[in-house]
């Protein structure tokens, strides 16, 4: 999605749905990580934009990364977190690693579908099959919209989970 924030409404209303057992935060931080791929090869002026990341292997690959450096930062700073440590702890701790790993796998595996309905540049059966047989099957408005109105579904269904 040229603007990654769109992807967070579908979050939403997976954080919703699934409540405790999926951290949204994990979500957000999957979608902003896979993200960096295009960001770096616009900044270099260097198409294709989505490569590696945006493909079901990349991107499930990303998950568990960002997984073992989640379990990595929890454990170094519960060792060498100083003054701060229990106050760390407490944000990182805030969901189970179960609702880390849901995060993360969810974050990766709508943004590789939601970027395969509108990035001709993408190859999500990559390295199996070349291309994207997804394109086109709905317009990017069309998509932007889907996407807006689950975020304002989903609002008020985590908000009403959080009472
Ligand atoms: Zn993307």
């Amino acid at each position: 999605m040229p603007f990654t924030p769109f992807h967070f409404g579908p979050g939403l209303a997976l954080k919703g749905i699934i409540g405790r057992h999926m951290s949204f935060s994990a979500f957000v931080v999957a979608n902003v990580a896979i993200d960096i791929e295009p960001l770096y090869y616009m900044l270099r002026n260097d198409p294709p934009l989505h490569r590696e990341l945006h493909t079901a292997i990349g991107a499930m690959l990303l998950a568990v990364g960002l997984m073992l450096l989640w379990l990595l930062l929890r454990a170094g700073i519960s060792r060498w977190g100083g003054r701060y440590r229990q106050r760390w702890l407490r944000g990182l701790s805030s969901s189970t690693p179960w609702a880390v790993w849901l995060g993360l796998l969810l974050g990766c595996g709508t943004h590789i579908a939601l970027d395969s309905l509108m990035h001709l540049d993408m190859a999500p059966y990559a390295p199996f099959a070349g291309g994207n047989p997804l394109t086109g099957w709905i317009s990017i408005a069309q998509l932007q919209w889907a996407c807006l109105m689950a975020g304002i579904a989903g609002l008020p269904m985590v908000y009403l989970r959080s009472e």
